[in-house]
């Protein structure tokens, strides 16, 4: 352990007393599971009304929880009923963008759920071999940037989010962790040189670390199927945070990039839930010591979160669809483990049944094809692509053209996070 490594986990202790096993491994520590579930309980039924009748009656007058097993009966929470927490204090306020349904989304945190977080955030670096100081370089959508937003955050009053925003990006991670930010605009995914100028910059900082979405990943990926890209030297580990990796993604970063890929399931609202190996082969482990991770009746990922006491997540909608088990990996550890699919409502009949995001990512992304998006009625292709494009997206995908008939040249859909998908 390095110095600076160490003058963390010293000050993470005094905020969080389990800080230094969660940050030792991803999903390490994490006791009194009952007890931080009936305090979370506690405070999410004195702050929501309507939650709290719907917990009286499932469970049966009782004030918490007897037992772990009992979780399973508590009902779920969704965005919109969550409108009681809004005002009081926070150390940090997160605003999400509207991709779990609705409005935009608060996630407010106290010292010891940041505290949490943050050592969570450790112990994903380092299982992805990433010690304290090694260069980093994060591809950001430019509506990310700290200064495009400046103004915004000025504008409405919001001086604690900036000052937390700056820390965050410009002492904590540019000068402790070492990590530079690189930004992109949407046309990575329409322009192959715009694709490519980001592979540049990002190579041009030999980071050992890349953390990126998997979208950008995958713009940069074809962007190197030329061979004339840039080399990254000296890079060991991708971490993809946000949508969906494909395993026909992580096969070609091991091969193109020579380095292992380790994806994230992750969110503003919920924090670092889960967590892939190397050998997981399209598993997460979840993170045992934060969250509770389950699957719902209709598939959807339900999620609590064990550290956020000043604004409850327990049993939360993701509006994400997969599977949970609890199965041993080839790593050795054995536990709960989570696959995804992709978004609720979001899939495309085929010939063979319903194709979410993942299936959608694994048939297109090995072939050459341009970037597209289906759209009830049509295929939204880059400006230059057509009919032929077209034709071989709905061959490929086992769709028809009477549901996405039209080819849609330079008519991509980026959302208002600078998120690209397949299935909009
Ligand atoms: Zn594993």
């Amino acid at each position: 352990m390095n110095l600076r490594g160490e003058m963390v986990l010293r000050a993470g202790w005094l905020i969080h007393k389990d800080f230094r096993a969660r940050a030792s491994a991803f999903g390490a520590g994490g006791a009194d599971k009952l007890e931080r579930l009936n305090l979370l309980l506690r405070r999410a039924r004195a702050a929501l009304p309507e939650y709290d009748v719907a917990c009286a009656a499932a469970l049966e007058g009782a004030a918490g929880l007897s037992s772990p097993g009992q979780f399973s009966v508590l009902p779920v929470m969704r965005r919109e009923n969550l409108a009681g927490y809004a005002g009081g204090s926070a150390l940090a306020r997160l605003a999400s963008g509207g991709t779990a349904g609705g409005d935009r989304f608060e996630t407010r945190l106290d010292l010891s759920a940041v505290a949490a977080r943050y050592a969570a955030l450790l112990s994903v670096l380092k299982a992805a071999g990433w010690k304290m100081g090694d260069r980093t370089a994060a591809l950001h959508p430019v509506e990310y940037s700290y200064f495009a937003n400046l103004p915004a955050m000025l504008a409405g009053g919001q001086f604690g989010k900036v000052f937390f925003e700056f820390f965050q990006q410009y002492v904590l991670y540019r000068l402790v962790h070492n990590r530079v930010n690189v930004y992109y605009g949407g046309s990575i995914f329409s322009e192959p040189g715009a694709a490519l100028a980001l592979a540049e910059e990002a190579a041009a900082r030999e980071p050992v670390l890349l953390i990126t979405r998997p979208d950008a990943l995958m713009a940069v990926l074809k962007s190197l199927r030329g061979g004339a890209g840039p080399r990254f030297k000296k890079l060991k580990a991708v971490l993809t945070v946000g949508t969906l990796l494909g395993e026909s993604v992580r096969r070609e970063a091991r091969e193109r990039l020579g380095a292992e890929v380790f994806n994230m399931y992750a969110s503003t609202e919920l924090g670092y839930a889960a967590l892939s190996c190397p050998h997981s082969e399209g598993w997460l482990h979840a993170d045992g010591a934060g969250h509770i991770v389950e699957a719902g009746a209709d598939g959807e990922i339900l999620c609590t979160d064990l550290d956020n006491a000043l604004a409850p997540l327990l049993r939360y909608g993701t509006g994400d669809l997969g599977e949970t088990a609890s199965r041993g990996c080839l790593c050795g550890r054995a536990g709960e483990m989570l696959r995804l699919n992709g978004r609720k409502g979001k899939y495309a009949e085929t010939a063979t049944g319903r194709l979410y995001e993942a299936g959608v990512i694994d048939r297109v992304f090995p072939s050459d094809l341009p970037f597209f998006q289906l759209v009830p009625g049509s295929v939204l292709l880059p400006a230059g692509a057509g009919e032929k494009e077209a034709a071989a997206v709905r061959e490929l995908l086992g769709v028809k053209a009477a549901d996405y008939g039209a080819a849609a040249p330079g008519s991509f859909k980026i959302s208002s996070s600078g998120k690209f998908c397949y299935l909009p």
